[in-house]
This record gives C-alpha cells, structure tokens and sequence, in this order.
C-alpha cells in the first residue's frame, strides 16, 4: 500500500510551495488508492503554534485536499502533532544510543563557534569533527558534575557514499565526510526535525517522501538515520523550487504567497488546485484545465519536472477567470459579499431579497470582467450610486457635442416613460431614439454611457442601466426625479 504524508511546521500560513507538496501527495495516494496523512512538525516550540496548524488545516480544507489519516481525523499510527510523540522519539533515541550510532556531546557555544571559526579560516566547510565522540564514563560524569546538558549527535560514518534514488531526479550522491556528526536531539530533550521526521516515517509505514528540493540535502542525513536503525528509507520525490518570474526565489515581495491571501482575495479554490498542479508537473496531453478528480487520474510523479516551476501570476488569473466564468451568479454573489461589505456596501445583516438579486445580475454583468472577486470593487461604481462620475478627458469632447443636450433630454423622458427597467426595454429605447433623432447609435449610445459611467468604454449599458436604477440614471445625468 503506497502511503505519503504532509508534515508542515506550524509557524506560519500554508504557502503557494507547501499547497503543492500536499497536493502531490494527495495526487499520489489517489492515484495509488493509498493513503495520505499530514501531521504536525511542531517540534521548533517557539515558532510553532496551534492557530498557524489551524489555519494551516483550513487552508487544506478549503482547498479540498483531504486526508484519510492525521492529525484532527485520527488513524491507527498517531498522534500526530510531533509534541504528542516526545517518548517515541526516546525509543529510538535509546536504541542509536545503545547501538553507539549516537553519543552525547557536551561541547559549549562558544566551543562550537572556535570550532566554526577555525575551519572557515582553514577554508573548510565548518562542520562538527567529533570531539565528544569518544568519551569516557568519567570524561561524561565531569561534565555532567559541571552543569552541563548534552545534546545527542548521530555518529556520521566515514567515508561513505550515500546513495539516494530520486524519482524527480534520478540519482543522487552525497559524501559522508562532508556531513559532520549532528544533533539529533536538542539538550532540552525534543528532536530536531532530522531525526524525529524519520521515526515518524518509520512509524506511519510511508512509502514515499514527496516534499520541496530545499529538503534534498537533509535527505543524506535521513539516510543514515534509516541505515542506524535498519529500517529500509522510504522513496524520495524532491520536486523543484517555485521561482517567481524573475528567476528569483519566491517571497513576500513577489505579492502573495500564502494561500489564504488568494482565498481572501476571491480566487477560487479549484483554480488554485488547478495552477499548483502545473507548478512542476507536466500533464501529457494539451488541456490546461483540471478538476481534482481529473488530476488524480492523470497525475503521475514521471511527469514531474526537475526544473524549477515558475510562478506567473497572469496564468493563475487566467485560470481563475476561467473558473469564475463556469461558477454559479450566485456562488460568485456570496463570494463577492467581503468585498463589497469592504466597501460598506451589503450589511451582513440587511441581506434582502432585492439586494441579492441585484447583487446577482451585477456579478453577472462583470463575470466575463474579472479574474478575482476582489475585483467587484473596481466595477461597483459603475452600478451603484446617484452620483455623476467625472468623465476622463476624451469622453468630455464628445459630452460637448451638439446634440448631447436632446439625446440625454430624450432618454431621460423615454425612461421615465417605461413601466420597468430591464435590459429589453433599454434596447428599444436606445433603439427609438436614434430612429427618432435619426442619429447613428454612437451618436446616442456614447453620451449616455458617458453620462452614465465617465468612460467611454465599460460594461454593457444594457447591464448598468437596469441595475444603477431610475433614481441613480437620472441623478448621473444632472436631473433629478420629479
Ligand atoms: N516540516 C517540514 C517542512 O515543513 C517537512 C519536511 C518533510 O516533508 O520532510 O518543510
């Protein structure tokens, strides 16, 4: 049975990198019929924090990754917050204890530092070279008379080749002499993320490590942990970096990198599936568009590529638009909600009837517009509100036309003439007066989409006038209504 895990730290939002390494392995236990679990890495006590598990869960959630084991579901090999495993990973300590493939070490900071220095001045890689490897009883009981609290290391061995077959990139070979001897257990007790990721593994029964290239060199150090406690490791999948279009390194500067920046911004979470999905890996075919069951059949970890992806905000709204125009007026409505609320438009608790089917034909008026609902508010003027927009310096010219006068006059009194404002009879309208006037229909149809909107390009007219309403059309062509 294949199983795969997410193990997050939780000392921060969910980020665009780590939705896609738990995509990933959502894909590959779907695909495999396996089983996908994600727990907690909480073992960096300050950083860690259960809101940012929480909000980390959520993310996953909203995403509609779902886990069949882990943490708030539960499952045969838990618990599943690292906290909660503290005497396991003492099981296991004792054992590469007792086997002498690990040691206490006793050495200071500032020791460590000397260390340090010496070697950055020899021009070596600074590394630990193995002073309290070899204590004896007494040597230990010193120290530890002296007040000292040890940490334990893992006895690095020498001069081996540490082989790592990489489904994303093949073969993979690190030096042993290069890694010096390092801490598996910090002098208070907890784990470092080396050793406690590999108990965990062991323990869960993983088959495969699908996670972020920035893990690719403590994958060595995992290795030797495996071949200390004579479990076999599991397979690796390290897959690319996400660069943002500059070839840079992804970060806060690049715009927003959390997941529920996007949420909070009105991208839809299928397009957000969809576009991580394409962050490294390749589907065969030519289609760009994928549903989460889609991707689970199709998804394999040969198509997985070992260059970095990129991050390109113009293809996330794209897909975005794309999902916002096959969404519901009335999913895209409620969405569009926090944004308008924003506004201090639609008050939560004043939601009548009239208001949401206003709300529903504006989202329909601008669906076709916008690549996120956050969006709603660039376009809300248009529809709400009795107030003249000032017209941009070409629209003014043609305001000064001659015939302006009449055609706004005209319209004003064919409107105030109708028994209902919808779409159809502003077409006939539009359409009376430029027979009536016998103006061409830009003659007519531009100073009242001036007047209306300042623009002379925007939505339909026959969208804003029914939705601005007669007091508002009027009020935005300098009458009032008598
Ligand atoms: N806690 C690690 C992270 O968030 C998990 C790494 C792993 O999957 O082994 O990057």
């Amino acid at each position: 049975e294949i199983r795969v895990r997410f193990a997050p730290s939780p000392t921060g939002p969910l980020h665009i990198g780590g939705a896609r390494s738990a995509l990933f392995n959502y894909l590959w236990a779907r695909k495999n019929k396996g089983t996908f679990i994600v727990r907690s890495e909480d073992t960096d006590l300050e950083r860690s924090s259960r809101e940012s598990e929480h909000n980390i869960l959520q993310a996953l959630r909203w995403l509609d990754i779902q886990w069949n084991e882990g943490i708030e579901v539960g499952g045969e090999h838990g618990p599943y917050r690292q906290t909660d495993r503290l005497e396991l990973y003492k099981d296991y300590q004792e054992k590469l204890l007792a086997n002498g493939h690990a040691y206490y070490c006793y050495c200071t900071e500032e020791e460590l530092e000397q260390e340090r220095q010496s070697l950055i001045a020899k021009g070596e890689t600074p590394r630990y070279l193995g002073k309290c490897r070899n204590l004896s009883a007494e040597q230990r009981e010193a120290f530890e008379i002296e007040g000292r609290k040890p940490v334990i290391r893992f006895r690095v061995p020498e001069g081996q080749a540490i082989h790592i077959s990489d489904k994303v990139r093949g073969d993979v070979v690190f030096d042993s002499n290069g890694i010096g001897d390092y801490v598996i257990v910090k002098s208070d007790g907890i784990p470092t993320y080396n050793f406690a990721v590999v108990v965990d593994d062991i323990t869960m029964s993983i088959t495969h490590v699908i996670r972020g290239e920035e893990h690719l060199s403590n994958t060595p150090r995992q290795v030797m942990i495996y071949q200390a406690l004579g479990s076999p490791a599991p397979e690796f999948a390290h897959i690319s970096l996400i660069l943002n279009t500059e070839g840079g390194k992804m970060s806060k500067r690049d715009g927003d990198t959390a997941v529920i920046d996007y949420q909070q911004k009105g991208y839809l979470p299928e397009a957000i599936v969809n576009f991580i999905a394409l962050l490294g890996w390749a589907p065969t075919g030519e289609e760009e568009f994928y549903t989460l069951d889609e991707l689970a059949k199709e998804f394999s970890l040969d198509r997985v590529s070992k260059s970095p992806a990129v991050f390109d905000r113009h293809k996330l709204d794209y897909i975005n638009s794309h999902y916002i125009k096959a969404s519901s007026p009335e999913r895209l409505a409620e969405l569009a909600m926090p944004h308008l609320e924003e506004l201090g438009m639609l008050p939560q608790d004043q939601r009548s009837v009239e208001q949401q089917q206003w709300l529903v034909s504006f989202i329909k008026a601008i669906a076709e517009k916008i690549s996120y609902l956050a969006e709603v508010k660039d376009y809300i003027h248009y529809f709400h509100g009795d107030t003249p927009l000032e017209p941009q310096s070409d629209a003014l010219e043609v305001l000064k036309g001659e015939q302006v006068p009449s055609v706004l006059a005209m319209f004003k009194e064919k409107l105030q003439g109708a028994e209902m404002l919808s779409a159809e009879t502003v077409k006939v309208i539009l359409k009376q007066m430029t027979k009536e006037l016998k103006l061409g229909g830009k003659f007519v149809y531009m100073p009242v989409r001036i007047a209306l909107t300042g623009q002379m390009h925007g939505p339909e007219l026959y969208d804003i006038i029914p939705l601005l309403g007669l007091k508002n059309v009027l009020g935005r062509i300098g009458y009032t209504e008598e």
